[in-house]
C-alpha cells in the first residue's frame, strides 16, 4: 500500500522491533532514514535489504516535496530516525504534514519510546505527564524553562545529554524544590540500564558521587507541582533563595 508509514525502531536492543515494523520495513519501496550509516545496523540485523534514503533535520523543502511526488504516484515509504518514535525529538514533523497535504495516507506504528518507556518505570504519576524533551544547552536557558515548568501539576519528561544531567539536577532542585520526587532512567533495553528515583537533591548528591551516572542515554522524570502545594513550592524555593543570600 503506498503511503507514509511511522516506523519506531529499537532505542538499544535490536529485539525491540515489532513483527509489523519488520514487514514494513522489508516491503516498502524506500527507507527514509535520520542517518542511513546509523540504521544500516538494523536493517543488516534483519536481513532488510530495502534501499535507503537520507531524511534529517536539515532535509530541504524540495526533498521533502520529492518524497510527497513519490508517494502520490504509488510509493510506499517509511520513514524512520536513529532511535525509538520518529517526529518524538527526532525529524519526521515536516514531512508528515506535507504527506497530509498531498492526500498521501500516514500511517504510525506504535513502538518503542525512550519518554514512555521510563515513564512506565519511573515510579512517578503517570495519569498525566507533560514532554518537554531536551532542555536549552545554555544554562541561562535552562533555568529560564524550569522556571516556566514550576506550577505544572504533571509529571515532566526530560531528554538530556550525560555531561549536562548534574547541572540540570542541581537547577531543576533549586528552581523546582529540592524535595521534588525525580527519576533518573538511564540506558533503558541496554546493558547498564538504571532506574533511580529520588528526591531532586539526593538524586543531584548520588549522581554527583558515582560519575558512572553522568553517562548513556538519560530520560529525568520530575514529579509534577501538587495542585494545592503549588504555592508552598514557590515559597519554599524563594525562601531557599533567601537563606543563601542572608549571612
Ligand atoms: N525518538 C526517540 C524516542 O522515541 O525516544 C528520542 C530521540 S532523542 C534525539 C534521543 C534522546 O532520547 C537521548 O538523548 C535520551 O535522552 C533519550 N533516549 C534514547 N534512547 C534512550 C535509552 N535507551 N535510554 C534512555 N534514554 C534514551
Amino acid at each position: 500500500e503506498s503511503g507514509l508509514y511511522i516506523v519506531p525502531t529499537p532505542i538499544g536492543n535490536l529485539e525491540d522491533l515489532s513483527l509489523r515494523a519488520r514487514s514494513v520495513l522489508e516491503t516498502v519501496d524506500v527507507i527514509a532514514a535520520e542517518d542511513t550509516r546509523h540504521s544500516g545496523t538494523l536493517l543488516r540485523h534483519y536481513d532488510i535489504d530495502t534501499p535507503m534514503i537520507s531524511y534529517h533535520e536539515h532535509s530541504t523543502a524540495q526533498t521533502t516535496q520529492e518524497l510527497c511526488d513519490r508517494m502520490r504516484s504509488g510509493a510506499a515509504i517509511a520513514l524512520i530516525s536513529d532511535a525509538g518514535t520518529p517526529l518524538v525529538s527526532d525529524p519526521g514533523y515536516r514531512l508528515v504534514r506535507a504527506a497530509q497535504d498531498a492526500d498521501v495516507p500516514v500511517v504510525p506504528l506504535p513502538g518503542p519510546c525512550a519518554a514512555v518507556t521510563a515513564l512506565s518505570a519511573g515510579g512517578l504519576p503517570t495519569d498525566r505527564f507533560h514532554f518537554e524533551g531536551f532542555l536549552p544547552n545554555k544554562a541561562s536557558g535552562r533555568r529560564k524553562r524550569l522556571q516556566a515548568l514550576l506550577s505544572v501539576e504533571a509529571t515532566l519528561v526530560f531528554y538530556e545529554a550525560p555531561h549536562r544531567i548534574l547541572a540540570t539536577l542541581q537547577d531543576a532542585g533549586e528552581i523546582l524544590g529540592e524535595a521534588r520526587e525525580a527519576t533518573l532512567v538511564r540506558e533503558l533495553t541496554k546493558t547498564f540500564e538504571t532506574v533511580r528515583r529520588l528526591p531532586l537533591a539526593q538524586l543531584a548528591q548520588w549522581v554527583a558521587s558515582d560519575t558512572n551516572q553522568q553517562r548513556g542515554e538519560i530520560v529525568l522524570l520530575i514529579s509534577g507541582a501538587e495542585a494545592a502545594g503549588e504555592v508552598d513550592a514557590e515559597a519554599r524555593r524563594l525562601l531557599a533563595l533567601l537563606a543563601k543570600a542572608l549571612p
